[in-house]
């Protein structure tokens, strides 16, 4: 007999008592608890999920509030994943929520996802076993793409958003299907494309694209793998389009789930050292990257004090002073936390 709060949810034909079951020993791990990851994780909370982790590298600011429906402002400095546990907690205290707050790396990757192995996707069948899925609530590629790799590794549904602008993204990729490679086989150049620092966000426009990847996993989850979408879907609520372009067959030259080249995974990744006396970080890019230095300095101009030689862009945003190199390298001034670099870099110069 379903729990008189998801009386309303185990009506639907799809779902029913079994489905609410399933749901119920499953486990969602949103990695990256902004716009879309607050989204996200509030509906599979409050739909039931048994088990949500919260993985986030940030505190929250201010700025967040606008779109970040999990936080208010007494959040304001707190870590993100505890601020955002705290409130789903009182949600639903029926939920095991788990915070974790760290910077997601090929380092650690495993030791945070591998509770996800032994779940997987719920076969049919009578007899109701839990699931589990990867929930993309990052804001850089560099992890996407290692997400991607661990997850086709280890057979686990990735669930695949993102939203700048007006602009929103969303495909669920599920074993023995195509992967996020087989679409779009390497990340963008670092800089070329834009982040919500720098381009801005709105808010309905991320909570749709949360909202849509929270439906894929919540048919995924409560045993109806065969609803979910095969498209990757696009729209701008501004403009007012809406597109769905079929995903591609999986590939057998993708790197990834075709040749079974995990390179976000094994190495190759990205980098961070200390500065030594001068508080410094330094980040480098996973891979050599060509970076369109005028255009990155355009793009940040409005946020700070910005200036532009051929070799390199300096600008003062937010507390910290970024040199970015035409190589993708950058120097982080102002803190001494490889963690806090790594986020100032894909804020606003996006990877
Ligand atoms: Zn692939």
């Amino acid at each position: 007999m379903t729990d008189s709060r998801y009386i309303r949810q185990a009506l639907l034909p799809g779902i029913g008592n079994e489905g609410q079951e399933r749901l119920g020993v499953s486990h969602a791990v949103v990695v990256g608890v902004g716009a879309l990851g607050c989204v996200s994780a509030d509906l599979l909370v409050r739909a039931g999920v048994g088990r949500v982790t919260l993985i986030d590298r940030d505190v929250v600011e201010v700025s967040n509030l606008q779109r970040q429906t999990l936080f208010a402002e007494a959040d304001v400095g707190r870590p993100k994943a505890v601020a955002a546990a705290a409130r789903l907690r009182a949600v639903n205290s029926g939920v095991t929520i788990n915070a974790v707050v760290a910077d997601v790396t090929g380092r650690n990757v495993h030791g945070m996802l591998n509770a996800l192995c032994e779940t997987g996707l719920p076969p049919p069948g009578p007899l109701p076993r839990g699931g589990g899925v990867v929930i993309d609530g990052t804001d850089n590629f560099e992890t996407r793409y290692l997400l991607n790799d661990w997850c086709v590794k280890h057979g686990v549904p990735f669930l695949y958003a993102g939203a700048v602008g007006t602009r929103g993204m969303v495909a669920a990729f599920v074993p023995g299907g195509p992967c996020l490679r087989c679409v779009f086989e390497d990340p963008p150049e670092p800089g070329s494309q834009p982040t919500c620092e720098t381009a801005g966000v709105l808010g309905p426009a991320v909570v749709m694209a949360g909202a849509m990847q929270a439906a894929e996993a919540i048919k995924l989850l409560s045993g109806n793998a065969g609803a979910v979408s095969r498209d990757l879907a696009t729209f701008d609520v501004w403009e007012n389009t809406w597109r769905r372009v079929a995903l591609p067959v999986r590939r057998t030259d993708c790197p990834c789930c075709g040749l079974g080249r995990f390179e976000f995974l094994e190495g190759a990744s990205g980098d961070e050292a200390v500065l030594c006396g001068r508080e410094a970080v330094q980040v480098t890019p996973r891979a050599a990257a060509q970076v369109d230095l005028a255009s990155l300095a355009r793009r940040l101009a409005p946020h700070g004090a910005v200036s532009a030689s051929e070799h390199l862009v300096r600008a003062a945003i937010e507390g910290v002073e970024m040199t970015v190199f035409a190589d993708g390298r950058a120097i982080v001034k102002g803190t001494t936390r490889p963690e806090v670099a790594r986020s100032a870099y894909a804020k606003w110069v996006g990877v």
